[in-house]
This record gives C-alpha cells, sequence and structure tokens, in this order.
C-alpha cells in the first residue's frame, strides 16, 4: 500500500498533473497508513484529510482548489523550499527583505498580504497562527473564518499568490487596495455567475438574457457553427464590457469536418486566446455548449479524442486573470452565434475591435437593451 501512495505522490510532482479526485484519495490513504502505523484509530485526524474534507465543499473555480491544496501540501514554490530543494542559494524575501520567504511569508506574513487580509477584515488570530506549517496554517485558519468568507478567502490566497509571482518575475509591485478589490471582484463575479448557472440549469425556462459582466470585467461569450452539406465549420468569438458594449469579436474558420463539440472546443480556445491577446481581462467566459464547458472545467484526465483541444483550454484557464467559464442558454448566446454562421460564409479571418457589421450590432443592442429594461 505504501508503494501505491509513494508512487502517486511522486506522479504528481514528476509530470505536474494533479486531479482533485486523486488528490483526495491520496489523502484518505495517507490517513489510513498513518492511523495503521500508530496503531489506533481513535488518534487526532490528519490535518490534511480535514482539510480537504472543507475544501471539497468549497464553491470556487478548480484551478483556485489546486492552488489551497498544492498550498496545504508545501508544494508551492517559495524560496525557502527552492533552497531546501537547492535550486536557490538564499531564502530572503524580494519584496520586505525578511530573513526567510516561506510560502507562509509570502501569502500573510509579508507587508503586502498582511494589509490585504486585515483590509478584508479577516479575523486577527488568523494572521498571529504558527506560520511554520502551510497544512496546520490553512486548516487552523479554516476554523476561525465564517462560511460565507470561504470563498474570498480562497480568491485571496490566489490573488496573493499572483501579486507574488508577478513581482519575482518582474512586475510592478501592486497596490495593497487593488488587490482588495481584486480579490473581492474575482469572488463576487463567480459567486455571481454560479447563481445564473444554477438557475438555468434548476429551472425549465433557461434564462433567455444575455447579461452583462460586473464593472472592470469582460464578458467572452462563444459559439461553434458547422454547415453539413459542406463539412465547413466555423468558430464565432466576442468580447463585450460591463456597458454590453462590443471591444472586440473574431469570425474564424475550424478544421473541415471536426465534431461540433470539437467546434466548440476550438472556439472557446481560440476566443480566450484573442482575449488576453488583446487584453481583454478580467475576463469571464460563456458558451451554450453544456458539454464543452462541463469538459474544460472538470480536472479529470480527457482521454476523448478532443483532449488535445481540451488540454488546451485549461492551460489557458490556468491564468489568473479568467475568472470562470459557464454553460448558457443558446438564446443567450445570439451574438456569438451569429459570427459563428457568418464565417461559414466568409472563408478569411475577420476581426472587428470596438465596432462590428450592422448584422452583428443588431444582436449587441439587443442583448444592451433586454438588460437594461429588466435593470
Ligand atoms: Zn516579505
Amino acid at each position: 500500500m505504501g508503494d501505491t501512495l509513494d508512487r502517486r505522490i511522486w506522479h504528481f510532482a514528476k509530470n505536474g498533473r494533479y486531479s482533485v479526485k486523486s488528490g483526495y484519495w491520496a489523502a484518505l490513504e495517507y490517513k489510513r497508513l498513518e492511523e495503521l502505523s500508530v496503531g489506533s484509530l481513535a488518534g487526532p485526524s490528519s490535518p490534511s484529510l480535514k482539510l480537504w474534507k472543507h475544501l471539497w465543499k468549497l464553491k470556487v473555480p478548480q484551478k483556485i482548489l489546486h492552488l489551497l491544496w498544492r498550498l496545504a501540501h508545501n508544494l508551492l514554490p517559495s524560496k525557502e523550499m527552492l533552497f531546501r530543494r537547492r535550486v536557490t542559494q538564499e531564502t530572503s524575501c524580494f519584496r520586505c527583505a525578511a530573513v526567510s520567504e516561506s510560502t507562509l511569508h509570502a501569502l500573510v506574513g509579508c507587508d503586502v498580504s498582511m494589509q490585504v487580509w486585515e483590509a478584508l477584515d479577516f479575523p486577527s488570530e488568523f494572521l498571529l497562527l504558527n506560520l511554520n506549517d502551510a497544512g496546520f496554517w490553512v486548516d487552523a485558519a479554516w476554523d476561525l473564518i465564517p462560511p460565507v468568507k470561504q470563498s474570498l478567502f480562497a480568491f485571496t490566497v490566489w490573488v496573493l499568490w499572483n501579486e507574488r509571482n508577478g513581482v519575482l518575475f518582474g512586475f510592478q509591485p501592486t497596490p495593497p487596495g487593488i488587490l482588495v478589490q481584486r480579490a473581492k471582484d474575482y469572488d463576487d463575479e463567480f459567486t455571481r455567475s454560479l447563481v445564473v448557472n444554477h438557475r438555468s440549469l434548476s429551472s425549465p425556462i433557461h434564462d433567455v438574457k444575455w447579461h452583462p459582466p460586473t464593472d472592470g470585467f469582460f464578458k467572452l461569450n462563444v459559439d461553434g457553427a458547422a454547415d453539413l452539406a459542406t463539412g465547413d465549420r466555423g468558430a464565432g468569438v466576442i468580447v463585450r464590457d460591463s456597458q454590453g458594449n462590443l471591444v472586440g469579436a473574431l469570425a474564424m474558420r475550424a478544421p473541415s469536418r471536426i465534431s461540433v463539440l470539437a467546434t466548440e472546443l476550438y472556439a472557446l480556445k481560440n476566443g480566450i486566446s484573442f482575449a488576453l491577446d488583446a487584453s481583454l481581462v478580467p475576463l469571464v467566459i460563456e458558451s451554450d455548449s453544456l458539454l464543452a464547458v462541463n469538459m474544460v472545467n472538470c480536472d479529470e484526465e480527457c482521454l476523448a479524442a478532443k483532449g488535445g483541444l481540451v488540454d488546451g483550454v485549461r492551460r489557458l484557464l490556468n491564468n489568473h486573470v479568467i475568472v470562470s467559464v459557464s454553460h448558457i442558454s443558446r438564446h443567450a448566446n445570439k451574438a456569438a452565434h451569429r459570427i459563428a454562421c457568418f464565417s461559414l460564409r466568409d472563408q478569411s479571418l475577420s476581426c472587428w475591435l470596438d465596432e462590428g457589421p450592422l448584422w452583428l450590432m443588431d444582436a449587441v443592442y439587443d442583448d444592451r437593451s433586454e438588460t437594461s429594461v429588466s435593470g
């Protein structure tokens, strides 16, 4: 049994691959081994297992669960950790010159991080906890955080770790106030997309309206189209701001005769690249293909023929400026649908910025007026 566990952990580390479910099972196995070796089933439960039970229920994007899991298992590459692995010669924090940059120093102890947690009104005990072991810290912190703030906790860890990496890679440090707002916005926007999704999945009447994103965010809608007679496939991509204005759109051919699902995934992948290239971020994403959305949101290895496309989309989704990928009704995806159909008529790649052609602006105005009427 010990063999199995070793192999699995080695497998994560070696490939950088990770699946939430296998992480969960590794935690369970670890707990069982620990109990067997102690010879008692009544001992204190392992922090990683207890923690994992909490995290499992948390409604945040997979990439953020993944980060928390790596944090709790001390797998984040802080300078201290790289020093231990002999990747670096010294451990001092490159932001505040503290003696040692442990993972928890970066996320909690460093001045900027401390200010962000305080501004977000997290319990102060939480900042005074022993900062030696990330697993114990997350676990103990969890007991102090009110349930309504758990997802904000997760998004804050995400924002702070990205900020730390940004500075390490040469970006200007972001003022704490902006980091605070970023964590709040991500949390609000994601929670809102869950509500919208839940409503559209649980109610027999789908939400037929398109909704603009929150202030400061962009929304990407994508769609695929197929001409069954010719075998042609096309992708439609549109990005709008919080006023519902078009900021960018793209019509392009997809490879001929690929499946409908592959066309949807192709549209998703090219749409995300387009938005990232044009810096239309932070970004929330919508597609009317439930299957495509589920495939890219799930963490399991994809063995289907579309595996390469799915992996390609997931790699793009790892970018911290992407908040969510949600499913919407086809009626709420009219603008992207029109562009996809246009791409079947027009061979060349077309791109519009700020102002689109008339046949498209119709749909854009429609979406905008529907949302302003409904408030
Ligand atoms: Zn520091």
